[in-house]
């Protein structure tokens, strides 16, 4: 070889060790630096005592995953993320797309890695519903992230009216909930199914939020007829962060150890 020769021989060689150095960096990377679970703010007990203060903004949070469920600042309505985008159905019923600067006191987000995906061809309620989501995803000490869209007969929601101080529990505010009910509507099922040994952190069993396709509204569900859809599901099994307020008395003086397993009931179910 030539001086010259050798001066390329030793750049491509170069260069291709940095390729296959980036290359196993690009590959290990995504798992150290975003391994897989639900992050969660706050806890269920805490909003159901009233403590409604955002004490993480939206941009933050979208930190931690792309999809979820939680509520704002002031308990200003229904939160569903989504693709890593925030939609806020409001008491008015309309859906209303949040400032990242906006803070909330309650959500579980995650980043959905759908392990199963299945067509739904037959008419499901949400009990029929639930029941096919622990078939096909058993694991019941895990947790499981699920994505629906479909075409629903029936859809049954409710938000909350932002509040004012001072916060009055959940099961005041949810006594006078609007409730919108559609009829054959798209859209999709954003949701949680977390173990019963949440409980009092977040809540046991299923949470379903909805957003309609046309975004014409949405909310916490409370019931549906699903004529046909996909069930995406992502069986997780860490639970990643546990944010609690770090300045806030209200937190810090509620009392969490109350049993509102009751209460929890009334704010979750349809009355
Ligand atoms: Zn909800």
């Amino acid at each position: 070889m030539t001086r010259k020769q050798n001066c390329l021989f030793a750049a491509l060689l170069l260069a291709a060790l940095v390729l296959a150095g980036c290359q196993a960096g690009f590959n290990a990377a995504p798992k150290a630096a975003h391994p897989e679970g639900i992050t969660q703010v706050a806890t269920i007990d805490a909003l159901l005592a009233g403590v409604y203060d955002g004490h993480m903004s939206l941009a933050t949070l979208l930190q931690y995953g792309n999809f979820g469920i939680g509520t704002f600042e002031g308990l200003d309505g229904e939160m569903i993320l989504l693709d890593g985008a925030f939609y806020k159905v409001r008491d008015d019923g309309k859906v209303y797309l949040p400032d990242l600067t906006e803070e909330t006191p309650f959500a579980s987000v995650t980043r959905l890695v759908p392990d199963i995906t299945a067509p739904i061809n037959r008419p499901l309620d949400m009990q029929a519903f639930m029941e096919l989501v622990d078939e096909l995803a058993p694991r019941q000490n895990s947790f499981c992230a699920f994505l629906v869209r479909g075409d629903f007969v029936r859809m049954r929601t409710r938000s909350v009216p932002k509040q004012q101080k001072p916060y009055p529990p959940l099961a005041e505010v949810t006594k006078n909930q609007p409730v919108f009910d559609f009829e054959n509507i798209s859209g999709m099922l954003v949701g949680f199914r977390s173990p019963d040994f949440v409980k009092g952190v977040n809540v046991p069993g299923y949470h379903i939020h909805f957003l309609a396709d046309d975004l014409s509204g949405g909310g916490h569900v409370l019931g549906f007829e699903l004529a046909r859809g996909v069930l995406e599901a992502d069986t997780v099994h860490n639970w990643l962060n546990l944010f609690l307020p770090d300045q806030s008395q209200a937190f810090d003086n509620s009392d969490l150890a109350i049993d509102r397993t009751e209460e929890l009931k009334t704010v979750e179910q349809e009355r």
